[in-house]
């Protein structure tokens, strides 16, 4: 069973920058990511945000595996700005899993 945390996807609402509630799930990014479907930024977000902690935990590989190269961004319709994004998906984790600041 799929568990949800409010305070996840309160935490995300809240973080500056955070914009992949754009996204409407065209799939262009993956098409231009290196690492192909490694990673689905699409479904790292949709996850995040719908706060399924468990899902996001399965998915850390695939968030700390992002190169942050930024050629998803450059076909994204709708300007979701992936690579921040994933950089605070990486914080948040950091400071969830690992007590991190
Ligand atoms: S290209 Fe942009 S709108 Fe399309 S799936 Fe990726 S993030 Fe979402
Ligand atoms: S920033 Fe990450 S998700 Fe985007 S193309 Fe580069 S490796 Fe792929």
């Amino acid at each position: 069973m799929l568990r949800a945390s409010s305070e996840l996807a309160a935490r995300m609402k809240e973080a500056e920058g955070f914009n992949a509630w754009a996204c409407f799930h065209c799939g262009t990014c993956t098409a231009l990511c290196p690492l192909g479907y490694e990673i689905l930024p699409r479904k790292l977000f949709r996850e995040a945000m719908l706060g399924l902690e468990d899902r996001v935990r399965a998915s850390i590989p695939q968030i700390f595996s992002c190169l942050l190269c930024r050629m998803c961004e450059e076909n994204c319709p709708a300007e979701v700005h992936i690579a921040e994004n994933i950089r605070t998906l990486r914080y948040l984790i950091n400071r969830q899993e690992f007590g991190l600041k």
